[in-house]
């Protein structure tokens, strides 16, 4: 496990999000004081349920992208930003597009500010997205990418590129301490079952015994990770002094025919697979070299697919058939 004995006040932007509230949790274990900040646009109060009234714990319901972030957060200095914030699922940053761009880049300004007034290490969630889809495969750190600039998937991808150029140049005129993180697709529980993505669908689906929604011919492969891996290779970079930009990411590559097969066997569903479209610009094939995590951070992902779907699975099947908790019942 990595070590954030170093941390004792940390800022997670997005930590309502599925990635950032398991991150505060694991923050929290490490005994850091957490301030999580987030606008609730495609997070939900209820993953901060068991945190809240925590000792060390606060949430703060803000938009990161106005000025005044670091007047606005209690507490500090803080000596770790985790900046998570920013729509995640095709869906949501198609749902919000130009607040997805707003995010990316005045959102990440105002982390930025954070970690320089307070002398902070900066953690960057970036996306093996910044790849578009790759001509290079696997994809290494070093590859810059194949996106459409003007294409259905631009606002995140250029919205996180943007995101990496920005804390690369604020390292280089502020010395801000920032690291990159790119990571690649994570699955677990706190997954909104509605969000569109391929494992919380496909799981819903199987559990509701209806057809899974397999896009085009499903040949196209995504590389899974559990997201207890991705936030041990989030504080991993934390923990370390490198720059990045690095992988963060599974090591499994599977066609989304074969998630499917999978979920289905898994749940005991008898749901069958149905074809949709495939959305436009959608990547072909996707999986991370993770050379540079294994051998600078000694990190590598832990959970094999069929405990971390069973777990996904398990958190899926004892969600209330109603919609869930909101800010009223925390
Ligand atoms: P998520 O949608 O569950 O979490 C994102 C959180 O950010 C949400 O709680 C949302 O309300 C919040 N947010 C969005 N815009 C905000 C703003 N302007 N101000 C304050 N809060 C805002 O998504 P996730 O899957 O947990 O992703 C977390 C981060 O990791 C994102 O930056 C995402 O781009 C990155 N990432 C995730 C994956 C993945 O597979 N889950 C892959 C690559 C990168
Ligand atoms: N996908 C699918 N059915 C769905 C949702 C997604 O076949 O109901 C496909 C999607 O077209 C993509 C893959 O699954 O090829 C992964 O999609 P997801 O949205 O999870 O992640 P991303 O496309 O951002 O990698």
């Amino acid at each position: 496990m990595a070590t954030v004995r170093a941390t004792r006040r940390a800022v997670v932007t997005g930590g309502a999000g599925f990635i950032g509230s398991h991150l505060c949790e694991r923050l929290l274990e490490d005994g850091a004081e957490v301030v999580a900040v987030d606008n609730l646009v495609s997070g939900d109060r209820a993953n901060l349920a068991e945190l809240v009234g925590r000792p060390g714990f606060t949430f703060v319901e803000r938009d990161v992208c106005p000025p005044g972030l670091p007047e606005a957060l209690p507490g500090g200095p803080f000596d770790l930003v985790m900046h998570l914030a920013c729509p995640a699922s095709p869906a949501d940053y198609l749902r919000l597009p130009l607040e997805t761009l707003e995010t990316g880049s005045h959102g990440t300004r105002s982390a930025l500010e954070l970690a320089r007034r307070d002398g902070a290490r900066l953690v960057l969630a970036s996306t093996s997205e910044v790849y578009g889809d790759p001509e290079e495969h696997p994809q290494r750190e070093t590859y810059w990418g194949h996106v459409n600039p003007v294409g259905p998937r631009s606002v995140y991808d250029e919205a996180k590129r943007f995101a990496e150029a920005l804390v690369t140049a604020h390292r280089g005129v502020h010395g801000t301490d920032t690291a990159i993180a790119r990571i690649f697709n994570t699955y677990g529980p706190r997954m909104r079952p509605g969000d569109g993505r391929a494992v919380p669908t496909f799981v819903r689906q199987a559990l509701a015994g209806e057809p899974l929604t397999v896009a085009g011919d499903g040949s196209q492969t995504r590389s899974l990770c559990y997201v207890d891996d991705t936030v041990e290779g989030l504080l991993a970079l934390a923990a370390s002094g490198l720059p990045g930009p690095v992988n963060i990411g599974g090591d499994e590559e599977i066609t989304i025919l074969e998630l499917a097969r999978r979920v289905i066997a898994l749940t005991g569903s008898r749901s069958g697979i149905t074809r949709v479209e495939l959305p436009g610009d959608d990547p072909v094939r996707r999986r991370p070299d993770t050379t540079l995590a294994r051998e600078r951070l000694g990190w590598s992902p832990r959970t094999g697919w069929e405990t971390g779907l069973k777990k996904t699975v398990s958190w899926f099947s004892e969600l209330p058939p109603a919609p869930r908790m909101t800010a009223d019942h925390v």
